[in-house]
């Protein structure tokens, strides 16, 4: 007779200490922090080269092009800045209502494991493996 595979992977372990939270918690502040910085920091460059653009009527067609390029790249830095901070947001209010590390999709435990190496992650892996298929 076959030793039976334990099917049951401990869901126990999804219960997240006070410390275990206030871990995360600190660490999801501080990359909120360091995201506004550089939220700050791409949208005075952005100003810069929309200001620059302003009064570039000597300015060559290649060199408008650049700048144009430029300010395209920095606005998408700025909005994924902005959608990374929304994220922290909504991982932080999950902490504070006791939702944290439950999947969004399908409501099962996310991995310890997945959630302090992606601390803002809202979906378990399968959901997340399923959602990036689609
Ligand atoms: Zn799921």
């Amino acid at each position: 007779m076959p030793a039976k595979k334990s099917t049951s992977s401990s869901a126990a372990s999804a219960k997240w200490t006070k410390t275990e939270l206030n871990a995360i918690k600190k660490e999801l502040q501080e990359e909120y922090e360091r995201l506004q910085e550089e939220l700050a920091t791409t949208e005075s460059d952005i100003a810069q080269l929309v200001s620059d653009s302003g009064d570039g009527a000597g300015d060559d067609v290649a060199d408008a092009g650049s700048k144009t390029f430029e300010r395209e790249q920095e606005m998408s830095i700025a909005d994924n800045a902005r959608d990374l901070m929304d994220q922290v947001e909504k991982a932080l209010a999950k902490i504070d209502d006791g939702s944290y590390g439950i999947c969004e999709s399908c409501g099962g435990a996310i991995v310890k494991a997945r959630l302090r190496a992606f601390p803002r992650a809202t979906l378990c892996i399968k959901c997340k493996e399923r959602e990036e298929r689609m």
